[in-house]
């Protein structure tokens, strides 16, 4: 199996050897969990599982806090992947284990209630909630047991999250026999996270998750939820997509994304619309006159935002990646500017990405913290590493976490 080398600032990694790997897109990533999942199921349940199910994180290209406006997304399937090996039981009894805990948590599916979830369980426990909210009988099916490792980054806006629900999803999907297509298993991961853990999230990540393709992004509508699946070329073009981890989190993002959304659902209410997706960029100018200053820059940025993915789009079909660069710029701007969801050091590793030869660079997920993406031609990718790692060191940051990946498969059975 091939690999996309990570290039972390801890590792010298031979530029040119980066240069090689970066153009190979293999669907797992640096680590294969496949063959240590199997044999940690198996010691720890005491005998071997029935089937591997992988589903990977995902890196939004560009669209931001539009989902929950009805707007556009453009993200993408990575290649780093939650791991899960499974088996049925002959009770009832769900049983579920990962490395990133160590902690084996047991429920009896007759006790399944979402208020009763709590910690990293809440996640897989919250699916098969969820699950049965959309139709599934869980009266009629056996427990499981699971096992999961993953080599998606926990909390960098990489979706780990989704990863694990989507894995879990379409596994339960499988053995129980349930028959769901695919977006409902997206929605099912999306009502888990937003009532088993309480988080407010919109349907992107699951999406990305569950219909990723190599190679390719997934432009989705969040209004009608339709995708399309659009081609990327970044190897083609001699490029490679960088993620830049800043291993920041501030105590406020969470309080900082629900103030946002606030703030476009009484933008939208004070412009008469049931959603910022009816506002167009022509409607600006009507716009800032019935607005105050924030409340505007807050509709300016989602408006804006989803004409970007559009143009996106319709750059990348027409012209291929190298025409998309200034968009990832533009993007990252409104998001300092107008969402202002950025922090120091996101902006740090854009700038300096951008003036170390990237083409286009913007944070990217819900801000506050979290991971910046940069569009990078293979020449370039080491001196922007060294920039990077330079400018952090200078300004007495933490290093950043960076690697490059490609766009793989969404969730399935390995
Ligand atoms: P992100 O999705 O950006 O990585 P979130 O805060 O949405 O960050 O989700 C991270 C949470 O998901 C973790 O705190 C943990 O509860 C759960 N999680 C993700 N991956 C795993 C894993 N491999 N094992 C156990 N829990 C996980
Ligand atoms: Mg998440």
């Amino acid at each position: 199996m091939n690999d996309v080398s990570p290039a972390t600032s801890a590792d010298n990694t031979d530029p040119a050897a980066e240069v090689h790997t970066a153009h190979v897109v293999a669907e797992h990533g640096p680590g294969d969990l496949r063959g240590d999942v199997w044999r940690r199921f198996t010691e720890l349940f005491g005998r071997e599982p029935t089937s591997l199910y992988s589903a990977p994180g995902r890196v939004n290209l560009i669209g931001e806090h539009t989902d929950y406006n009805d707007g556009f997304v453009l993200p993408f399937a990575i290649n780093r992947r939650t791991v899960l090996a499974v088996r049925l039981r002959e009770d009832r009894m769900l049983r579920v284990c990962s490395d990133f805990t160590d902690e084996l948590v047991e429920l009896d599916l007759d006790q399944l209630n979402p208020e009763n979830l709590n910690g990293w369980s809440a996640y897989p426990l919250g699916v098969v909630w969820a699950l049965g909210e959309f139709g599934a009988d869980l009266t009629a099916v056996n427990g499981v047991e699971i096992y999961l490792e993953s080599d998606v980054p926990v909390g960098a806006g990489l979706s780990s999250s989704a990863a694990l629900e989507s894995a879990v999803a379409v596994a339960l999907n499988e053995i129980w026999h349930l028959g769901f297509d695919r977006m409902t298993l997206a929605r099912a991961g999306q009502l888990a996270e937003n009532r088993a853990v309480g988080a407010p999230t919109g349907i992107m990540d699951q999406v990305a998750t569950l219909f990723g393709e190599p190679d390719s992004a997934v432009f989705l509508d969040c209004r009608s939820l339709e995708t399309q699946v659009v081609n990327l070329g970044f190897a083609e073009a001699g490029l490679a997509l960088v993620v830049i981890n800043t291993g920041v989190r501030h105590s406020h993002a969470t309080g900082g994304y629900a103030e946002r959304r606030q703030s476009c659902e009484l933008g939208a209410r004070l412009l008469g619309v049931t959603s910022l997706r009816e506002i167009t960029v022509s409607d600006l100018p009507r716009a800032r006159d019935a607005l105050d200053d924030v409340t505007f820059r807050r509709v300016r940025h989602v408006v804006t935002e989803n004409q970007r993915v559009l143009d996106t789009v319709r750059a990348l079909r027409e012209h291929g990646p190298q025409a998309i660069g200034e968009l990832l710029d533009a993007s990252h701007w409104s998001m300092r500017n107008d969402f202002e969801i950025s922090v120091d050091e996101l902006d740090l590793a854009v700038e300096t990405a951008q003036m170390n030869g990237a083409i286009g660079a913007r944070m990217t997920g819900g801000g506050f913290g979290g991971a910046a993406i940069a569009l990078v031609p293979f020449a370039a990718i080491s001196r922007v590493q060294v920039a990077l790692d330079g400018a952090f060191a200078e300004h007495g940051y933490a290093q950043p976490d960076i690697f490059v990946v490609g766009a793989a498969t969404g969730a399935h059975r390995d």
